[in-house]
């Protein structure tokens, strides 16, 4: 039989009815052994998370300020779930714990991560799974760094003896025993690594999505869902925003070869979008797979005759950089050109000193700033291999009459990059979409 780890989100685990539909999947696969979960998420759109209320409840008591009211909401969701399930289930003495905690000289990240113990272990007694605490087995190094190595090792040892388990999300604790949080969204780190450690067959991730889509949903009308998209696709579209699952989740999976299902809680009945690294038989994959961007992007072009010439130029323009530790998203160089593209928020605490710099130590001819720059990416593996998906794209952007800034590919071929001004980011878009669309 397989073994799949399901990791439920927060809005998978926001109430007694959502806890409900979990019942429902995981019983419908007995591979389904290993189950992940977050802390429980908003049930509408004005409502808050609980992390964000343990947060709050933090920060409160840390300032010597009153924390009860916020206290009391944290104690009224878990309650709501406990009592909507029938579950017996000691939580005065937890919630009482907690208060006399905060009251004494509590740490961040121990708050925080009562959202997901307690959300876990009460998912545990509903299903009849072994509740497992990952103080136990997600190892923090002194820095509060995770040891992904002795992690896998210690929560490989901790798992496999268990027939089934409920695994708190995202948080562990370092040597000492001291509680240490992931980053936010980092219970989809913890489902990653449970799958890794015990070498799962498959890794899905139940949230309230139909899986990836093929562009921002804000943008584009009812975009498509995509069926299948590679590990590397995937990276590349998180970056550009895309956030349906936190970008240190792949690499623990991605490493073993384990494929990555994402699935909504509200409809089982969709496939979703999976993730992979080949492509199981008999399957296709759509050649573009969707098109992201980011906004707020500024370029610097430094021109001066002869730079193919001399080697270190663009050496040196790294270097100012690398000393100013100032990130660049990309660097396009041609004949007598260096262009950089650079996050403007970044970028404007420092731009008047940097420029200054950059003209003492290279003596550019021209020395020139666009700002107000959106990047988009055209993405997909297979779609930019041969030229045919970048010439509709181009020539979709032509005939919206879309000034173009920059144009980037490298030979990797996996993302093709357009820089256009950000107040014509949308329409952009949109056009790329519908070309891309037109063209499956
Ligand atoms: N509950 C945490 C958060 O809200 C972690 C998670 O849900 O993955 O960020």
């Amino acid at each position: 039989m397989r073994t799949v780890v399901a990791k439920f989100g927060g809005t998978s685990l926001a109430d007694a009815g959502q806890f409900q539909k979990i019942r429902a999947i995981v019983e419908a696969d007995p591979g389904r052994r290993f189950i992940v979960a977050s802390a429980p998420g908003k049930r509408f759109d004005a409502d808050e998370k609980v992390t964000d209320l343990l947060l709050r409840c933090y920060d409160q008591a840390a300032a010597g300020e009153p924390f009860e009211g916020t206290l009391a909401r944290v104690d009224g969701r878990f309650r709501d779930i406990a009592e909507g399930l029938g579950l017996d289930f000691p939580l005065s003495e937890e919630i009482a714990a907690l208060r006399e905690y905060l009251a004494g000289e509590p740490e961040r990240d121990f708050v925080l991560s009562r959202g997901e113990y307690l959300n876990a272990r009460l998912l545990a007694a509903y299903l009849g799974f072994t509740f497992v605490d990952p103080e136990w087995c997600v190892c923090f190094d002194a820095d509060g760094k995770l040891d992904a190595a002795l992690t896998r090792r210690t929560m490989g040892a901790s798992l496999r003896p268990l027939q089934n388990a409920v695994i708190a999300g995202f948080y562990g604790a370092d040597m000492t025993g001291r509680v240490r949080t992931l980053p936010r969204g980092g219970s989809d780190v913890t489902g990653s690594l449970a799958a890794a450690a015990i070498g799962a067959d498959l890794y899905e991730n139940w949230t309230d999505v139909s899986g990836l889509l093929a562009a921002d949903p804000h943008i584009v009308p009812n975009p498509r869902t995509v069926r299948y998209v590679s590990y590397r696709e995937l990276r590349t579209l998180s970056y550009m925003g895309a956030s349906v699952l936190h970008t240190d989740a792949v690499l623990p999976v991605s490493d073993m070869d384990i494929p990555i299902n994402i699935r909504n809680t509200d409809r089982p009945q969709d496939a979703g979008t999976t993730i992979v690294r080949r492509l199981p038989k008999g399957e296709t994959k759509e050649p573009i797979i969707g098109v992201a961007g980011r906004v707020g992007m500024s370029v610097i072009q430094v021109e001066k005759v002869m730079v193919s010439d001399e080697s270190g130029f663009t050496a040196v323009m790294l270097d100012i950089l690398k000393n100013r530790r100032l990130p660049f998203e990309q660097c396009l160089t041609g004949i007598d050109t260096v262009t950089l593209v650079i996050r403007s928020d970044l970028l404007a605490p420092c731009k008047d000193d940097l420029f200054a710099e950059i003209r003492e130590k290279l003596n550019p001819d021209y020395l020139g700033l666009t700002e107000r720059l959106s990047m988009i990416a055209v993405i997909g593996e297979k779609g930019t291999e041969t030229c045919d998906a970048n010439v509709r794209v181009l020539q979709a952007l032509m005939n919206a009459g879309m000034p173009i800034s920059t144009i980037n590919q490298g030979a990797g071929k996996l993302n093709l990059l357009i820089g256009v001004p950000e107040d014509k980011y949308e329409e952009a878009v949109r056009a790329i979409y519908e070309t891309i669309d037109e063209g499956e």
